[in-house]
């Protein structure tokens, strides 16, 4: 493992202290990793206050030019920053390896949009225009589910729009992400994007800091709320992407054998830490036992251990309190209703739980009401497309869901009502840059993503110009 820097006005510069990030596949120390003060943060917000002015006035092309050197940067230096998302997050290597390409390619298709100005009444009387104006100061704070992905809905939306940006990974998962401070420290003005590393501590006041003026959280609901909080006395701007329950509607019609593995891939990717994970799937009456012993069979086949081994399937939780707090899900399901896969612990070290079905549950237990965030899935018994719908809306939750279904019409009138920000028809979790996401509900505020996405890091600036 390398030595790992805060990036602090164009600095590589030591944290204030120093903590370890465990390696969660053997609970090991993976690495120290600087850890920033207060003072380290206003610092950081300082030198982005600092550069804001030159930065918000050079030219787009050259901002996008900076985003497609960072890909690059990224790109090339894919294998090593896999393989230490691996280590520290617990991803199996070939996901990790998907993550950091993906995460290069959110850099690239942002270096692709424009801010363009908007003509809205060119008459006699005036001519009125809407222009994109950046903010000043972004704080950027990211999740141990997918540090580097994450970090790729804000950064490159952030800096194209002219913004300067603290960014601060998650506690558990600092070391990609300073990996690739160090990569792209030269490609950008001194200041535009600084990287902090916290130990938890420092959210609140990167969210309460005077000159920052928009805060793009990802993470928790419980902490959302306080993001808002601590954001409502400066009236910042915040894009809140939260935590979800997503429901799985699956009709009558499906093959199980055809179907169950979508659901499953759906469910259990990154060991369920998946923000739009499957997270309850009802499953029609018809089909019930037969999808039930389907995803059985692909939970007993699933390969869990150490994500930089080959053939593993399924890597560890990513932290002990998470791996707790899955534990004790599956616990309380074994009252609710029937494990019929999985339903412990894997093996004595490394925060490995066996991927656990459960069946002859329904609504009103924990693990269908609340969001598990790993790899242990609810299979509900539904009578028709309506009861399902009406179960999936009655969650306080509302960031994605899907319908499978072959009748189309049928898929399109149930996805049409329900109250999430993304439905999905036969699949479920495909996202894309230029696809706009965000959350209904408790799942967030705003949208990452797309020329929306784009737009929430910007003011809006109407000119208003008399003809007469
Ligand atoms: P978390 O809320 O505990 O932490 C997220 C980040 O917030 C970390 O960087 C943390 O250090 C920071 N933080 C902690 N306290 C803070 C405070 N008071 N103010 C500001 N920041 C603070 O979330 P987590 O446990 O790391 O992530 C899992 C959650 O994230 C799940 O609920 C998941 O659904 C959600 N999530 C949502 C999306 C989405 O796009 N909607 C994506 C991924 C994860």
């Amino acid at each position: 493992m390398g030595q790992y820097k805060l990036l602090i006005d164009g600095q590589l510069v030591d944290g204030d202290s120093t903590m370890s990030v465990l390696n969660p596949a053997n609970e090991e120390v993976l690495a120290e990793c600087p850890r920033a003060s207060k003072a380290q943060l206003d610092q950081a917000v300082a030198a982005a206050k600092k550069a804001f002015p030159g930065w918000s006035a050079t030219p787009i092309d050259e901002r996008r030019k900076a985003l497609l050197a960072m890909a690059d940067a990224i790109q090339n230096d894919l294998q090593n920053l896999a393989r230490t998302l691996t280590q520290e997050q617990g991803k199996p290597l070939q996901d990790a390896m998907g993550e950091v390409f993906g995460a290069a390619a959110f850099f690239r298709y942002f270096s692709t949009l424009d801010l363009k100005e908007k003509v809205i009444e060119d008459t006699e009387a005036r001519k009125v225009v809407s222009r994109r104006r950046p903010l000043g100061v972004v704080g950027a704070i990211v999740p141990w589910n997918f540090p580097l992905i994450l970090m790729a809905f804000k950064v490159p939306a952030a800096l194209l729009a002219g913004n300067t940006v603290v960014l601060k990974p998650a506690a558990t998962t600092p070391l990609s992400t300073l990996r690739i401070a160090e990569l792209v420290k030269d490609i950008l003005p001194p200041g535009v994007l600084n990287v902090i590393a916290d130990a938890n501590d420092l959210g609140g006041a990167i969210t309460a800091h005077p000159d920052i003026r928009k805060v793009s959280f990802t993470g928790s609901t419980e902490t959302g709320k306080k993001v808002m909080a601590g954001a409502a006395e400066a009236l910042k701007r915040v894009t809140l992407e939260l935590g979800g329950n997503d429901a799985a509607i699956v009709l009558d019609g499906n093959d199980p054998k055809e179907t169950a593995p979508k659901i499953f891939a759906g469910a259990f990717q990154n060991s369920g830490q998946v923000c739009i994970a499957i997270k309850r799937a009802y499953v029609h009456e018809s089909i019930y036992d037969a999808m039930c012993d389907e995803l059985a069979k692909l939970a007993d086949a699933a390969v869990v251990g150490d994500g930089l081994q080959q053939g593993v399937t399924m890597g560890p939780l990513q932290n002990k309190a998470q791996f707790e707090k899955v534990l004790g899900y599956i616990e309380s399901a074994k009252a609710d209703g029937k494990v019929i896969a999985g339903g412990a612990r894997a093996t004595e070290k490394g925060y490995f739980i066996q991927p656990t079905i459960v069946r002859d549950i329904t609504d009103g237990a924990r693990l269908v009401d609340e969001e598990q965030f790993g790899p242990v899935l609810p299979v509900i018994k539904i009578k028709d497309g309506e009861d399902a719908l009406a179960r999936a809306n009655a969650s306080s939750y509302g960031l994605g869901g899907s319908i499978w279904s072959k009748d189309l019409d049928k898929a399109m009138d149930l996805a049409g009502r329900m109250d999430t920000g993304t439905v999905w028809i036969n699949k479920h979790a495909d996202l894309a840059p230029n696809i706009p996401f965000g959350g209904a509900k408790l799942s967030g505020i705003g949208n990452e993503l797309g020329e929306e996405g784009l737009a929430e890091f910007t003011q809006q600036h109407v000119i208003n110009m008399a003809r007469a």
